[in-house]
């Protein structure tokens, strides 16, 4: 089967053929720098880790862009706030962000690019604006006009009216043609970090610096855009409208890839909400298997609803599959089980449908002994999962529970070595006496 992705410029799941053979430029917006990433970050860079890691299955030759924005309003208010330079600070979070990367066994991103290192191509593409007459000037900066650009909405199915509802960043001014019209090039104001130009002294907004990175990486035109939904609108919009006006080429991106959002009670988990645990929270409470599990168990286009169960489920499942690799012992072919693998994923990257093959998988290990562990540490790779790992331990209070049981038994105490049984099989984990002593399985029910 082809490969088919949903597309968010087509509202449809149409064949993935990138433009160029098999080599595939794939670009995700990248975190504003100016506080640690949360698992809602993770959710986003985890989907598109696993998208980046299975087109290379593929054998494409994926080059994947992700920018940094390390000049931003957000920054600058921070780094006001905590006392320290704009820099230091973007600084400080870039580097805690490339850490959280690592954690997260992300390995698919070729190349971080910080916008402030394409200041230059920023202002090139804002000089072209102007001359091409879509960009106007105000008092406090130079401003995109958006009713120049007829297909302004595309993307995002808005109007030009409607496009004042947006639900983030959309440039407030004095003046502007049309309330949707956003920020290129921001005059400076005192105790504000600037650039000197001949657009006059200013730094960047926020949309231009994405598709200055692009242009500059990638050219005007390239293969896969991501990022999470809440960018479809303004930001993705405000892109195409920048760089189809700049190079007259469209389409800027041919397949627009979107994540839900990964939500806690409802809401979207967010810096501003401050309802968020820091990736950093997170890899010291689970190892980072079972999270990149419990996120793969979702779709990525699905919201998550973030629970400790969701997670502690993932746990389990993450146990099972490893305890049953265990157990296989007749040699059988795998193709088939690899063949139903590539199904899921070629419809739009299935995995949480991948996810019930592992656990089919296991349960097929246990029963009839069949060595399927091969095609489930391929498939591993390309969830970025290790299910080679020994299991760890069973937490100390129930390794002392297991003990008392034996104990129980030596006694001959059989009723209260049956209560303790009971108990365990009550949190999923099953018991098992061997001459050698007592074994332990965790079991999905
Ligand atoms: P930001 O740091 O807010 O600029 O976000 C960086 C990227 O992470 C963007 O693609 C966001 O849309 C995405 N993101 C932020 N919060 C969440 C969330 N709760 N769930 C999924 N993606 C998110």
């Amino acid at each position: 089967m082809v490969l088919k992705v949903y597309n968010t410029l087509l509202r449809k799941k149409t064949p993935f053929i990138p433009r160029n053979g098999k080599n595939v430029q794939l670009f995700v917006c990248g975190p504003t720098v100016y506080d640690y990433s949360h698992i809602g970050h993770a959710r986003t860079y985890v989907a598109f880790d696993v998208i980046a890691r299975y087109l290379q299955y593929k054998g494409y030759d994926v080059f994947y862009l992700q920018n940094i924005t390390d000049i931003d309003d957000k920054i600058i208010i921070r780094a006001r706030e905590e006392g320290v330079g704009w820099k230091e600070l973007a600084d400080k979070y870039t580097k805690a962000y490339l850490e959280d990367v690592a954690a997260l066994k992300i390995t698919g991103v070729n190349k971080y690019a910080p916008a402030t290192q394409y200041v230059d191509a920023i202002l090139r593409q804002v000089r072209t604006l102007v001359e091409k007459g879509y960009a106007y000037e105000l008092d406090d900066g130079i401003y995109y006009d958006v009713s120049q650009f007829t297909e302004y909405g595309k993307l995002s199915g808005r109007t030009v009216e409607e496009a004042g509802d947006a639900v983030s960043r959309i440039d407030e001014a004095i003046g502007k043609r049309t309330r949707a019209d956003f920020c290129l090039w921001k005059r400076h104001k005192p105790g504000e970090p600037y650039w000197e130009s001949e657009l006059g002294r200013g730094r960047p907004g926020w949309h231009i610096e994405d598709t200055a990175i692009t242009e500059t990486e990638f050219g005007p035109t390239y293969d896969i855009h991501g990022g999470a939904q809440d960018l479809i609108f303004p930001h993705h919009e405000a892109e195409i409208a920048q760089m189809e006006a700049i190079s007259g080429k469209k389409p800027m991106v041919k397949y627009w890839l979107h994540t839900g959002f990964l939500k806690v009670e409802g809401r979207k988990m967010s810096k501003s909400r401050g309802n968020f645990i820091t990736i950093h929270e997170a890899l010291n409470k689970w190892d980072v298997d079972t999270l990149r599990l419990m996120l793969v168990s979702t779709h990525y286009r699905s919201p998550i609803n973030h629970s400790e169960s969701a997670v502690e489920q993932a746990q389990d499942s993450l146990r099972y599959i490893r305890a049953a690799t265990k157990s296989g012992k007749k040699r059988v072919a795998v193709k088939k089980w690899i063949e139903t693998f590539v199904d899921a994923m070629d419809d739009d990257f299935n995995t949480p449908k991948v996810v019930a093959l592992l656990l089919e998988m296991a349960k097929r290990m246990n029963k009839t002994e069949e060595e399927l562990s091969p095609a489930i540490y391929e498939i591993g790779e390309v969830l970025g999962i290790d299910f080679r790992l020994e299991e760890k331990p069973l937490p100390p209070e129930l390794m002392k529970l297991i003990k008392k049981r034996e104990e129980l038994r030596e006694q001959k105490r059989w009723e209260e070595a049956d209560r303790i049984r009971e108990e365990m099989k009550k949190k999923g984990i099953l018991l098992n006496d061997t001459p050698e002593g007592t074994e332990w399985v965790v079991k999905i029910v």
